[in-house]
């Protein structure tokens, strides 16, 4: 039987238990849809990073270099050069592993495609900012399709062309 191509995915999706409050965001409706043609990769940056769970919530924050930081909500630890070191490494793995595409959990400052909120002097600037990781995923398989997961079936279309 031939291999199943596969796809990167944001872990709590898939029912992983690594968000901040020690719960998934497992996607039934995803999974049912791609699961017969496909195996999941799964990644997990906060988690893969060293943070705990459970952990504080972390925002990103923009400074006035441009530079995006991901801080802690309660603590304002500063994770931003924990979480890329780990994305550098990551990314360097991911090359052999061959991902047909992405699909990332929205909303997270470290996953979301379009959707992580950026806040500038504590005020929020924009809700439609990539998180780091998925940001330089991006960057490095830019062939890749990427969606979050409220698009899976435009990922799906894109695949099956
Ligand atoms: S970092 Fe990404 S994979 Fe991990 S819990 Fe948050 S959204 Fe899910």
């Amino acid at each position: 039987m031939a291999e199943k191509k596969r796809i990167g995915i944001s872990a709590c999706l898939i029912g992983m238990k690594y968000r901040f409050d020690g719960k998934h965001k497992m996607h039934q409706e995803l999974i049912n849809a791609l699961s017969e043609h496909y195996d999941f990769f799964p990644i997990c940056p906060e988690m893969e990073a060293g943070l705990s769970v459970p952990r504080e919530t972390t925002d990103l924050h923009l400074e006035g270099s441009g530079k995006l930081r991901i801080i802690g909500n309660d603590s304002k630890t500063d994770y931003t050069e924990q979480i890329c070191d780990w994305c550098y490494m990551k990314l360097e793995q991911l090359e052999n592993k061959k991902l047909c595409g992405f699909i990332f959990k929205s909303k997270s400052p470290c996953c979301a495609l379009k959707t992580a909120k950026i806040y500038r002097d504590g005020k929020l600037v924009s809700d439609k900012g990539f998180g780091l990781f998925a940001e330089m995923y991006r960057r490095r398989f830019f062939s890749n399709p990427c969606v979050e997961e409220h698009d899976y079936k435009k990922f799906l279309e894109i695949l099956e062309k």
